[in-house]
């Protein structure tokens, strides 16, 4: 059986999604993607931190400075665990 991992992606209205992604041991990886394009990485101890390192990223690499009535919140989602994960 798999575990599933927890994901809290959002969308901006520039079209960049922000994603945090809890590893086992309590990492949380945060990704910035543009459709095919994937952005700034990294990781982070905790979600909150994570969610304000992703949307600090998103403004360095996009000059999106400022979330508008157009961006969503962020939104829980499962996703399985994928095979190859690193630890
Ligand atoms: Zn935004």
């Amino acid at each position: 059986m798999s575990r599933r991992l927890v994901v809290w992606e959002s969308h901006h209205d520039n079209g960049w999604t922000t994603t945090v992604a809890e590893q086992p041991g309590g990492v949380f990886v945060l990704r910035l993607r543009d459709g095919s394009a994937e952005g700034f990485s990294g990781q982070a101890g905790s979600v909150s931190e994570a969610c304000a390192a992703a949307l600090e990223a998103l403004a360095r690499t996009t000059g999106h400075v400022r979330c508008s009535l157009r961006c969503s919140e962020w939104a829980l989602s499962l996703e399985p665990e994928s095979e190859g994960s690193r630890d």
